[in-house]
């Protein structure tokens, strides 16, 4: 499958159609979804889309909206009218949306046709696509290994060659880590640039949703179609609320040392390296600099996201979505169809973020993880008056084995370079920086670019010159 951009020249220029590549995306699915399990559902009756869109290009061309025909793949999360809305979650095996999320209204408007719905890990809890209550999404480059998680069928979806870009949401990195376990280009935007209205919230001071895609000029495209301001989310916010620096030649990058020491696999320090060699020798400016509150993400992550995700899901009771467990009295119902409901994850998560909110322990936890937050992001404002970016690894490992992280605080370990930047809201690039070989297959892994708030501009430009121009 090739780009966005390329599929829309081949249907402007009338090479190809927008039916001849959902046809292939079809038989794509047909041949491989068996084994990967990255789609819980195909919306084979799109292809009466495709036909339409396919005739408007041979009358209209060029006139057309800027994804007519374009097929994409979206993570089950977000919400499109009449079509189930899972979450991979037991819980609302059955819930219909009854409403389109305003990043689909938006992907409609612009011609968007959706191939499928993708797995994920349930209510974007993980980062493997194992907790999803309907199977693990296997990763198409090595399927003994996984996609990573949470948007891992959606990373995926693009990895198989089935669409040119899906959509994820990220949390605490579930659209970077699959980027970086797939060979993708992941985007987490500035909070609030992207309307959260119709995502199935987990933690709702840290939910974004952004794309995957092959090229960084590809995420350009469909961050340019999904964000802006939303009369349904409040926290939407207009590019120009930022002040935005101008884009240069050559930049300076920030690179915190000490973070990087914190298991890491020497292998991927060692692409990471040569990848900051290779911005050396590209004229930009390298600092060493120190992030001493930033590097403490992680512990302040794993106690504000549960307390959001704790009040998120308390929702879900069996009145008004998805399952109801039949039960003598209401607390019955209530907690029947709870325990049949979540899965084994989401109900330690619905535990530790119950605990850290009660009274008592309110102050000794939530209140003190919300203090270090506060903490970060004044560290990041000045250490973005040194630096124009902040450049660390995506994931400290590559694609890890299906069933490898059992432990659950062995998998939490995992997000420690995603996790710091939802907790601060700046907006993140990730896109392949190398790979390094395990047992004779040659992994991707990824680099993030961290730019301050708003700069996402800055971040998609020098984006498309490292990656989609690399020689
Ligand atoms: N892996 C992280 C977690 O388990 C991030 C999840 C996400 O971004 N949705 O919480």
């Amino acid at each position: 499958m090739s780009t966005i951009a390329e599929l829309r020249r081949q249907f402007i220029a009338g090479e190809r159609t927008p039916l001849e590549v959902f046809d292939e995306a079809l038989a794509i699915i047909k041949e491989k979804n068996a084994d990967i399990n990255a789609f819980l559902e195909v919306y084979e009756d799109a292809r009466s889309e495709a036909e339409v869109a396919t005739k408007r290009y041979q009358t209209e061309k060029e006139n057309t909206p800027p994804l007519l025909g374009i097929p994409l793949a979206i993570k089950n999360n977000i919400l499109i009218k009449g079509r189930k809305a899972t979450a991979a979650s037991k819980i609302l095996e059955n819930y219909t949306a009854t409403y389109d999320s305003t990043v689909i209204a938006r992907l409609k408007m612009a011609g968007a046709i959706f191939v499928g719905a993708t797995n994920m890990d349930e209510f974007a809890m993980g980062g493997s696509t194992e907790n999803s209550a309907f199977g693990v999404t296997k990763n198409p480059l090595d399927t003994k290994r996984v996609p990573g998680g949470s948007s891992g069928g959606s990373a995926a979806a693009v990895a198989m060659g089935v669409v040119p870009a899906a959509m994820g949401t990220d949390t605490g990195g579930s659209i970077r880590q699959p980027a970086s376990f797939c060979g993708l280009v992941g985007f987490k935007p500035t909070y609030g640039a992207v309307s959260r209205f119709g995502l199935i919230a987990m933690g709702s001071s840290l939910d974004q949703a952004g794309p995957l895609t092959n090229t960084v000029a590809d995420a350009e495209l469909l961050h340019g179609v999904i964000s802006g301001v939303d009369s349904h989310d409040a926290t939407t916010i207009t590019e120009d609320t930022y002040v935005s620096r101008p884009l240069k030649e050559t930049y300076t990058f920030g690179i915190p040392r000490k973070f990087l020491a914190d298991g890491i696999d020497p292998d991927v320090l060692e692409t990471f390296n040569a990848h900051v060699d290779s911005l050396k020798a590209q004229g930009h400016t390298i600092v060493d600099i120190d992030l001493p509150i930033f590097e403490k993400g992680l512990a302040a992550y794993y106690i504000v996201m549960p307390a959001e995700v704790s009040s998120n899901l308390a929702r879900f009771d069996g009145m008004r979505y998805g399952l109801s467990v039949e039960g003598d009295t209401l607390l019955d119902v209530y907690q029947k169809t709870r325990a049949q409901g979540f899965g084994k994850e989401v109900k330690r998560r619905i535990l530790l973020g119950t605990y850290v909110l009660s009274s008592g322990y309110y102050d000794a936890y939530y209140g003190k993880a919300e203090l270090v937050r506060t903490k970060m992001r004044a560290e990041l404002t000045e250490t973005f008056k040194q630096v124009d970016f902040i450049v660390i690894p995506t994931a400290p490992t590559p694609a890890f084995k299906i069933g490898e992280q059992e432990d659950p605080l062995a998998m939490y370990r995992q997000d420690i370079f995603t996790v710091p930047v939802n907790l601060t809201g700046v907006p993140t690039l990730a896109f392949p920086m190398g790979t390094v070989t395990r047992e004779g297959v040659s992994l991707p892994v990824g680099v993030q670019y961290i730019a301050p708030h708003g700069e996402d501009a800055r971040l998609f430009s020098i984006g498309k010159k490292v990656y989609d121009e690399r020689p």
